[in-house]
């Protein structure tokens, strides 16, 4: 059984206690992560100060190259990554899984290389000239879901370095194996110290909360749940540190009368079940016009029932276990619920395991549980509405805003909807499409702040003014 380090000041360092990493799909031990102590956060918070001195003076050329050099080994080493991420997360090989997470997470490397924040000039005249510079913050704080484990920790720490700033990363306990490989590689190209890793089970050490109160941490970069966010924030708050917040969402999707069923289901199906349904901007809740609500539904069931569950090492399998246990009862939970309420139309008992089949819940109304909680697995509830203005009104109806769509073939009105629905993202005729160049981010509960693009960027800076 292999036994992972940390990696501390680019070396790798092993921990007195190590705590088992399951395989979802079969129960199996994949490896042992190290139970950082205390001591070992300091450590790793020490070096990336240490190596801030010099990482935040380098010339920007040079950051931008080292992570060109990084999505050069992503590039390199993305079946191992992906082998690795399947056998911690769950996910497929194939489909929207491992492999598409290591395709994206070079993309965004890639992407940030070619980002900038150059010097703006605010006034230039008789009076005097001004200028905004953007600086680095510092030692910034990572911490990452078990979801998208290994892309996540991409969006986090390759605009920190990018911008001059050094990390100390901290991945989920179901999926640290992937981020200190990924680590690793980082450090075949970064100098010492610029990224660390740490970990722990969450138990005998909370190091995530540890790193939200760190006094050597300048920023946090969070996603994860709303409740953790919120104890992020409360205890950034002494020492004032920079936050980025990536919550929950509960994503609504409006269909309008107009759509044609089966051309949308697939669309419909993959917005919601990207992942087994455990993304953040996926579709959880399905809002469908009542003259077209049966076709959609009958469309929906179509095409999910071919979808083919299986293990995620098993190349036919485009969705595989949900990540853990906590996540299974969850969902079942919510689906047992449901079931009494609704109408099942596919799925609803959970399988071996941690397998749950996909699962359609009509006829469902907007405060059952399973349509106002996110559910974060695959199980999809639909309403039907007969009146837009109810629908919209139901989609804003939540603490969460992260994403949201809209589903017509008239794009006008579909951008009058979208313009009205309170979330970061609204997609038209799509869910959950992401990119490099755009930001993204949550509204209200869904967290503050955004990653992605210059926006993104520019979050990893401080800015100062020059007069003269
Ligand atoms: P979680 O909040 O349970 O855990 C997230 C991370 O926080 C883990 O690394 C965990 O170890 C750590 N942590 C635990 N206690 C902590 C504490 N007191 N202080 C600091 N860190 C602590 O979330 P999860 O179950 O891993 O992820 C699922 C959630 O993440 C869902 O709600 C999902 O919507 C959200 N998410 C949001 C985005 C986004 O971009 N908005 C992306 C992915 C996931």
């Amino acid at each position: 059984m292999t036994d992972f380090p940390m990696i501390i000041n680019g070396l790798p360092v092993s921990a007195a206690e190590h705590f088992d990493v399951k395989n979802p799909a079969t129960g199996e031990t994949v490896g042992r992560a190290p139970n950082a102590s205390r001591d070992h956060l300091d450590q790793a918070v020490a070096a990336a100060e240490t190596a801030f001195a010099s990482w935040s003076q380098q010339p920007d050329a040079v950051r931008a190259q080292a992570c060109l050099d990084i999505a050069g080994k992503l590039g390199e080493q993305a079946e191992d990554l992906a082998q690795l991420l399947t056998r911690e997360q769950g996910k497929p090989l194939n489909g929207l899984g491992s492999r598409f997470e290591l395709g994206g997470a070079r993309a965004w490397a890639a992407h940030t290389a070619s980002l900038s924040l150059p010097v703006k000039v605010l006034q230039d005249n008789e009076q005097g000239r001004v200028e905004l510079h953007r600086k680095p913050i510092g030692v910034v704080g990572s911490i990452t879901p078990w979801n998208w484990p290994v892309m996540i920790a991409v969006w986090h720490i390759l605009p920190a370095v990018r911008s001059g700033n050094t990390v100390v990363v901290k991945p989920s306990p179901f999926t640290p194996l992937s981020t200190i490989r990924l680590v690793e590689l980082m450090n075949e190209v970064l100098p010492p110290g610029v990224v660390n890793v740490v970990c722990s089970d969450d138990q005998a050490t909370n190091i995530g909360a540890a790193i939200s109160a760190h006094p050597g941490i300048r920023k946090i970069v969070f996603t994860g749940s709303i409740n953790t966010g919120k104890k992020v924030m409360a205890s950034a708050a002494e020492t004032v540190k920079r936050l980025t917040l990536e919550l929950g969402g509960n994503d609504a999707a409006i269909v309008l009368p107009d759509v044609d069923p089966k051309a949308i289901a697939e669309g419909l199906f993959w917005g919601a079940f990207i992942n087994n349904g455990q993304t953040c901007a996926a579709m959880k809740r399905l809002y469908v016009h009542e003259s077209v609500y049966d076709e959609v539904c009958a469309a929906l069931v179509d095409y999910a029932k071919a979808v083919p569950v299986g293990p995620g090492t098993d190349e036919a399998s485009v969705l595989g276990p949900v990540n853990n246990r906590m996540q299974f009862d969850k969902v079942k939970r919510l689906v047992d619920a449901a079931k009494h309420k609704g109408r099942v139309l596919l799925g609803g008992e959970p399988g071996e395991g941690l397998f749950f089949p996909p699962t359609l819940i009509a006829d469902l109304s907007h405060d059952d549980p399973l349509v106002f909680d996110e559910q974060f697995g695959p199980a999809l509830p639909i309403i039907k509405y007969s009146d837009l203005e109810d629908a919209i009104r139901q989609a804003n109806d939540s603490p969460n805003g992260l994403g949201g769509s809209v589903w017509s073939q008239d794009i006008d009105k579909a951008r009058q909807v979208a313009n009205r629905l309170e979330c970061g993202s609204v997609w038209i005729n799509k869910h959950g499409a992401i990119q490099p160049n755009a930001p993204f981010g949550g509204v209200k509960s869904s967290g503050c702040g955004v990653e992605f693009g210059e926006e993104g960027l520019a979050e990893y800076t401080d800015i100062q003014v020059i007069y003269n």
